[in-house]
C-alpha cells in the first residue's frame, strides 16, 4: 500500500522584509500564491528510513536526513511514538534551490502522506505546527491558495483571490542560497543605513496589492508586485537583471525575482501570451528553461 501527495510550487507577489531579529530571523510580509507546478511525494511502508528523488533537478536534492520530506516523516513519526519506517519518492517538477519552495513543498507533502499511510489522524492545525517547526514556508505549501504571511512568513492569513492569475517562470542555472540572499539583503540594507541613514521600515503588506488579489486584476497586481530581496539576488547573480527585461519587452505584465531567486517569474495576461514570453526567454539565452503555470491552484492534495 502506498499514499501520493500532489504540492505545488509558490511564487511570493510580495515579499517585504523586516530587519534582522536578534534570533537571525527576518519579520515579513509574504504574500504567497500556490502555482500549478507540481512534485509529488508517495510514501510506501519499508524496513527504514529511505529517500529517493527522479527529475530534471534530481542530483541535486539530498537523499539523506536533511531531506525536508525526510524530516517531516520523522517529526510526524516522533509525535505519534512510532518509527519513520518509510520509503519517500519524490517525483520533483519544481525547480531546486529556485526561490519556488520545493523542498517545503515535500516537507508538507511527505507530512500529509505519512499521516494518510500511518492513520495518525493529526488534526490540521497540528499538522500545520509541524510545518512551521519544519521550515518558514512549508505551512503555505500545506495550506495552497494565496495567503498573507507575517512572522517567519509562517504565520498565514487566507486571502481571498477573484480570478486566475497567469505566470511565466524563467529558471535559471545554478541555484541561490536563501541564507545567502537574505545576508546580502542585510549587508546592503548596512550600506544605505551607514551612507544615508536609511532605516528598514517594518514590513507590511500592500493595501493594492491585496486589492489587486482580490479583484483578480492582473494589471494592478503587475504594478503592485514587489520582493525585498530582488537587490540582493540581483548583486549575487547580476545576469538576472537580463532575464527580467528579456521577460518584459516580451510583453509581460509586471516581472520580478521570485522569493530569494534565482528563478524570475512574469505575470502575464493569459494563456496565449504565457506561450509568447516563454518563448521570448528561451530565445534570448538568459535563462536555463521557461515554465508557463497559473494560480492559485489548491496546497497539498492527496491523490
Ligand atoms: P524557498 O523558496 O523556500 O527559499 P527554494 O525553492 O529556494 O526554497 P529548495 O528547492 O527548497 O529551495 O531547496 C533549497 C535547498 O534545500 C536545496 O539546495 C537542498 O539542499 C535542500 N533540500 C532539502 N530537502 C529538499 C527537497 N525535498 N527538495 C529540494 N531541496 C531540498
Amino acid at each position: 500500500m502506498s499514499v501520493t501527495v500532489r504540492v505545488p510550487a509558490k511564487v511570493n507577489v510580495q515579499l517585504a522584509v523586516g530587519g534582522a531579529r536578534p534570533d537571525g530571523f527576518h519579520d515579513l510580509a509574504n504574500v504567497f500564491l500556490a502555482v500549478g507546478l507540481y512534485d509529488e511525494v508517495t510514501v510506501t511502508p519499508a524496513d527504514s528510513l529511505r529517500v529517493t528523488c527522479e527529475g530534471p533537478d534530481a542530483s541535486k536534492v539530498p537523499l539523506d536526513r536533511t531531506n525536508l520530506a525526510a524530516r517531516a516523516a520523522e517529526a510526524l513519526a516522533a509525535r505519534y511514538g512510532r518509527r519513520a519506517d518509510v520509503h519517500l519518492h519524490i517525483a520533483k517538477d519544481i525547480p531546486v534551490a529556485g526561490g519556488m519552495a520545493g523542498g517545503s513543498a515535500d516537507g508538507a507533502g511527505a507530512l500529509l502522506a505519512c499521516d494518510a499511510l500511518w492513520g495518525t489522524g493529526a488534526s490540521r492545525d497540528e499538522l500545520l505546527d509541524i510545518c512551521a517547526e519544519l521550515g518558514s514556508d512549508v505551512p503555505f505549501s500545506l495550506v495552497g491558495g494565496a495567503a498573507l504571511g507575517t512572522g517567519r512568513g509562517e504565520k498565514l492569513r487566507v486571502l481571498e483571490v477573484g480570478g486566475t492569475f497567469h505566470w511565466v517562470f524563467a529558471v535559471a542555472d545554478g541555484g541561490l542560497s536563501t541564507p545567502a540572499v537574505y545576508g546580502e539583503c542585510d549587508r546592503l540594507r548596512e550600506f544605505d543605513r551607514l551612507r544615508e541613514g536609511v532605516e528598514v521600515p517594518e514590513p507590511v503588506a500592500s493595501g493594492a496589492l491585496l486589492r489587486a488579489l482580490a479583484e483578480g486584476d492582473a494589471v494592478a497586481l503587475a504594478a503592485a508586485l514587489s520582493n525585498d530581496l530582488q537587490a540582493a539576488a540581483l548583486s549575487l547573480r547580476p545576469s538576472l537583471a537580463s532575464t527580467l527585461a528579456a521577460g518584459s519587452s516580451a510583453g509581460a505584465l509586471g516581472a520580478l525575482v521570485s522569493g530569494s531567486g534565482p528563478t524570475t517569474a512574469f505575470l502575464v495576461s493569459d494563456e496565449e501570451s504565457a506561450r509568447k514570453v516563454a518563448d521570448a526567454l528561451v530565445a534570448s539565452g538568459t535563462c536555463r528553461a521557461a515554465r508557463v503555470a497559473a494560480g492559485p491552484v489548491p496546497g497539498a492534495v492527496v491523490l
